[in-house]
């Protein structure tokens, strides 16, 4: 009998002839969350479900919980794999019948025979199943309709696998399956949100951080990085771009009305951050905007920032109240960084009175006072960028 993890493939089993591709993507991911755990792992593929083993170093808690970040996959469970008889399942469901029942107070049992040449029906095997939990522990009662845990017993080509029926996997497409977007990473809690949302459905991901030194400091930096470190857990390697935008805010003061400062400065981001991803093969750009959360996302300032754009601006987040967005960047762990309590480019040059009801033509006619064009060039000649993950 030996431990393993058993991964269970969501929507993409339904991807018919280009399923190699998304395999090749998802076991990738596998393998590189894999990298930081103790241990050497195996995986091995068949009917919908990736079984991972073991040697007798490997960190299976680990490995659980990176596997619970892989987008694609549905279901994670943790289980055993024993030889294909009754004799050898029921001694293993003895051993780990608890770890199966974690506490449950209800149980039913599953039964999914791929062999169909196995001497039981599936039935049979449950029945025989359940007689042993409910011998062998105490305090659980059968439940068929609605059981705290199902123990699952997969009869298999070669072996049979037991679990307690797993827990929910990260869900949505393996990353690349979708292709390449930019992400527009702030120190706040919105966009690493607005990252994972696109990244859980299949898009690849880069990034890029637009700083103002030296009115914003190092440290600042250092937690855009952190985010970026904490997204590529899920989204994979992402290249961080780090762009400085001071000259564009000192020109724009003194010469440019403070009330549209935001948007301006926002139209400048959107263009450089256009130009990154046109150089790097992205198609879109994300970023963490969500209708009315401030003055420069109403529905009037989203659509001036949206007109610079030649591509998609993707907003994962633009129907989110806030508190929803907080609960996503808990659970995903980026909000404790986000909370980290450095200054921000925009926060540095902010109008105390923001125009909330702009017009395109009051952001061209204000924009000719600068040379949009210069700036941007000498902003992305700034750029640095850091490989993350
Ligand atoms: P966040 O929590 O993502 O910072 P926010 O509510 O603070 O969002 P804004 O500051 O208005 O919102 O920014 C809206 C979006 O513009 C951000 O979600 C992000 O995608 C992008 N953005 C803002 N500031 C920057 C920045 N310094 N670098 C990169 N992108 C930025
Ligand atoms: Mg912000």
């Amino acid at each position: 009998m030996k431990e393993i993890i058993l991964l269970k493939y969501g929507e993409m089993v339904l991807k018919g002839l280009n399923r190699g591709y998304f395999d090749n993507l998802l076991l990738k991911r596998v393998r590189n969350l894999l990298k930081e755990v103790d241990g050497r792992f195996t995986l091995d593929y068949s009917q919908s479900t990736l079984c991972i083993r073991g040697d007798d170093n490997a960190d299976f808690y680990k490995a659980f919980s990176q596997m619970k970040k892989v987008f694609g996959v549905a279901t994670v469970c943790r289980g055993v794999e024993c030889e294909k008889n009754m004799d050898a399942i029921k001694r293993s469901l003895l051993e780990n019948g608890a770890d199966f029942l974690q506490g449950a107070k209800t149980f039913k049992c599953v039964a999914r025979r791929s062999d169909k040449s196995f001497p039981l029906t599936s039935p049979q095997i449950c029945a025989e199943c359940g007689d042993i939990i409910l011998e062998s522990f105490d305090g659980v009662s059968v439940n068929v309709i609605n059981p705290d845990v199902s123990v699952t017993i997969e009869i298999r080509d070669k072996s049979a696998f037991l679990h307690g029926g797993g827990e929910k996997g990260a869900g949505g497409m393996p990353v690349g399956s979708n292709g390449n977007a930019l992400l527009l990473l702030s120190g706040g809690i919105d966009s690493p949100v607005a990252g994972y949302m696109a990244a859980k459905r299949g898009v690849a991901l880069d990034a890029v951080y637009f700083e103002s030194p030296p009115y914003t400091s190092e440290a600042a930096r250092e937690k855009v990085i952190s985010l970026a470190r904490k997204l590529s857990e899920y989204s994979g390697r992402i290249y961080l771009h780090c762009v400085s935008v001071t000259e564009i805010q000192q020109t724009m003061t003194g010469l440019c009305e403070i009330r549209l400062f935001t948007l301006l400065l926002r139209r400048f981001m959107v263009r450089i951050a256009e130009r990154i991803a046109n150089e790097i093969g992205a198609s879109a750009l994300v970023t963490g905007e969500s209708i009315g959360q401030v003055a420069s996302q109403t529905i009037m300032s989203i659509a001036v920032t949206n007109s610079v754009a030649g591509i998609p601006i993707f907003r994962p987040c633009i129907g989110l109240d806030k508190e929803e967005i907080v609960v996503r960047a808990r659970s995903i762990g980026t909000f404790d960084i986000s909370g980290l309590p450095y200054e921000d480019c925009c926060t540095v040059f902010t109008p105390k009175h923001p125009n909330t009801r702009p017009t395109e033509d009051l952001l061209v006619e204000e924009e000719k006072k600068l040379d949009v064009e210069g700036l941007v060039e000498r902003a992305l000649k700034s750029r640095k960028h850091i490989k993350i993950g």
